[in-house]
């Protein structure tokens, strides 16, 4: 499958000898130090991102790899000539915790290249996008291929968030500068739409991380209401026996709105009851909850 994802371009300068060394690998004609501006981007990473995606930790190297030699691209807002920029090195940096693919990229000086590299060293022109061909896609719950199993990204199963995982690097194309804010309505690629802030990172600008997980708990506590809420009419509804297959059960409650559900609720519960009048050990169960439901009543 084709993954495009927003990377960061990092500060950049003069070469050292070594770098220029891997520069010189690649040009057509031997360049000099003077002549190049060299830049490090941050590529791929093993963290989950806003698609609900990770890269495999262990298809990073190989990922990496792939990269070596690929050309980065700007929008035509800064040049005609449309090929800027390459990598010529890449390495898998390990931090505490998460690892991700460091590049360093030349990019030729002259011309309209100053203009690309005047912004990198004004941190303007710091979104960059990267595409690769990843060969799987796996679910982060149960391992197998992500779609074929009923785990859903962002969704908790028993405490886990599931995401997919991508596996087997297959190809890495071309990146690409992407101009920001100008082009960020252009939606010519996926990670376009991935620039646009996150409800977190508009909490960490504005210094209100506290208020944002106070929301994001409440936010899970609603979620986990939410299924117990659907588990309950369908589990009334079997009672009721009312014909209907649990699976198509589970998909009608699963797109109707919490209010119906709670009416609907209401009302099959005085059916059961009217039915089974001996309910005390169902009655409780819903006595228990009647607090916390209170709280989440929009
Ligand atoms: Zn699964």
């Amino acid at each position: 499958m084709q993954v495009r994802k927003a990377v960061e371009a990092v500060c950049g300068g003069v070469p050292t000898a070594a770098q220029l060394e891997s520069i010189n690998a690649l040009a057509k004609a031997r360049l000099t130090a003077e002549q190049v501006y060299v830049f490090s981007l941050r590529l791929c990473d093993d963290q989950v991102d806003r698609d609900g995606e990770r890269f495999d930790t262990g298809a990073l190297p190989g990922l990496a790899k792939l990269f070596l030699g690929k050309t980065g691209i700007v929008d035509h807002q800064w040049s005609s000539e449309k090929q800027v920029a390459r990598i010529f090195e890449t390495q898998v940096v390990k931090e505490e915790g998460f690892s991700y693919i460091k590049a360093w990229a030349y990019i030729r000086r002259g011309g309209v290249n100053e203009e690309i590299i005047a912004d990198i060293e004004a941190g303007i022109k710091k979104e960059v996008s990267v595409g690769c061909a990843m060969g799987r896609s796996v679910c982060s719950i149960c391992g197998s291929e992500y779609g074929c199993c009923g785990h859903q990204k962002g969704e908790h199963y028993d405490g886990q968030v599931c995401c997919a995982i991508l596996k087997e690097p297959m190809d890495a194309y071309e990146f690409s500068f992407v101009a920001v804010p100008a082009q960020r309505e252009a939606g010519v690629l996926k990670a376009m739409g991935g620039n646009r802030k996150c409800l977190k990172e508009l909490a960490e600008e504005f210094g209100v991380q506290t208020e944002y997980r106070a929301l994001y708990k409440e936010a899970q506590l609603g979620r986990q209401y939410r299924k117990e809420l659907e588990n309950d009419l369908v589990r009334l509804c079997l009672t009721l026996e009312l014909g209907v297959e649990e699976p198509v059960l589970r998909g009608i409650v699963k797109t109707a709105a919490a209010e119906d559900l709670l009416k609907m609720r209401s009302s099959l519960e005085g059916r059961v009851a009217e039915m089974m009048p001996v309910t005390t050990q169902l009655g409780s169960k819903f006595d228990a909850r009647e607090g916390l439901e209170s709280g989440f009543l929009i």
